[in-house]
């Protein structure tokens, strides 16, 4: 049996699947990951939040990266892997996608934002670091060009950030309680395009495996959780769903 059809196998018996996805899910839609070369880090340093908050300079540079797009985080276009991913949640096989991702691809791809787990934010908007009001980066962005004012909230005057988890930044509880619980009540856990070296998200295929679901890895490369996993695939992630989920 080749390893596309045994995943069409797992897929059509699991009851209640996860998808848990990282970086590598994006990178067809032209979003570089992390740990490959030319990826984020290589180019700029990352700011840690205690930076963002007590340093003004850091804060203006953080936003002159947002609104430059410095990361390319933002703008881009769901791609076959996105819509084999929606097409498993609307057909009622995925309960839940469990993202590090924060480029808002899952939600543009058709998956119902209540059924998207953010365990790193969404770099496609911001919220204020006191009250928690969500702000749009388009309001932002023209007082920030044409006035030079670094963003505060307009309710309480508190600062604002881009709804990301930095580095340094604790991870936010509602969505990990629900990770947890998403990754306890399914039977199949399909990670896709992580490096599976980012804690505590990489924890949950374990926790999945543990609790007595399949695992499954679809990632080029390979990772140290593959010796758990009960079927591991070494290639783009597009064309292995697209094979085994159609897209009409
Ligand atoms: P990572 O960069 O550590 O790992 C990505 C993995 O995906 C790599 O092992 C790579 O081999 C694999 N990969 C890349 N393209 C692939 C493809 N088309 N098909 C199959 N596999 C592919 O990313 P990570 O595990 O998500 O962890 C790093 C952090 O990166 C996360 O916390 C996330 O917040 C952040 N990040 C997010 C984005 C985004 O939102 N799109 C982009 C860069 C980084």
């Amino acid at each position: 049996m080749s390893s596309t059809e045994r995943l069409a196998e797992l897929l059509a018996d699991a009851r209640r699947a996860v998808v848990f996805t990282g970086a590598g899910i994006s990178t067809e839609s032209g979003i570089p990951d992390f740990r490959s070369p030319g990826g984020v880090w290589s180019k700029m340093k990352p700011i840690y939040f205690d930076e963002f908050v007590h340093d003004e300079a850091k804060r203006r540079e953080a936003w002159n990266r947002t609104f430059n797009n410095a990361a390319g985080w933002t703008g881009a276009k769901p791609n076959a892997g996105h819509l084999a991913v929606a097409k498993l949640v609307q057909h009622g096989k995925v309960a839940a996608v469990i993202t590090q991702n924060i480029d808002n691809l899952h939600q543009d791809s058709g998956v119902p934002a209540r059924q998207v787990i953010e365990l790193h934010g969404n770099a496609t908007y911001a919220t204020c670091l006191e009250c928690g009001v969500r702000h749009e980066l388009a309001v932002l962005k023209q007082s920030f060009l044409g006035r030079d004012e670094i963003p505060r909230c307009r309710s309480c005057d508190g600062l604002v950030k881009t709804a990301t988890i930095s580095f340094g930044q604790a991870m936010p509880p509602a969505p990990m309680a629900r990770a947890e619980e998403e990754t306890l009540a399914c039977d199949l856990f399909l990670v896709l395009g992580s490096s599976l070296v980012v804690f505590p998200a990489a924890g949950f295929p374990l926790l999945a495996k543990q609790n007595g679901a399949k695992l499954v890895i679809i990632n080029r490369e390979p990772t140290e959780q593959d010796p758990y996993a009960d079927l591991v695939i070494h290639d783009g992630i597009g064309a292995t769903l697209r094979a085994v989920v159609p897209l009409d």
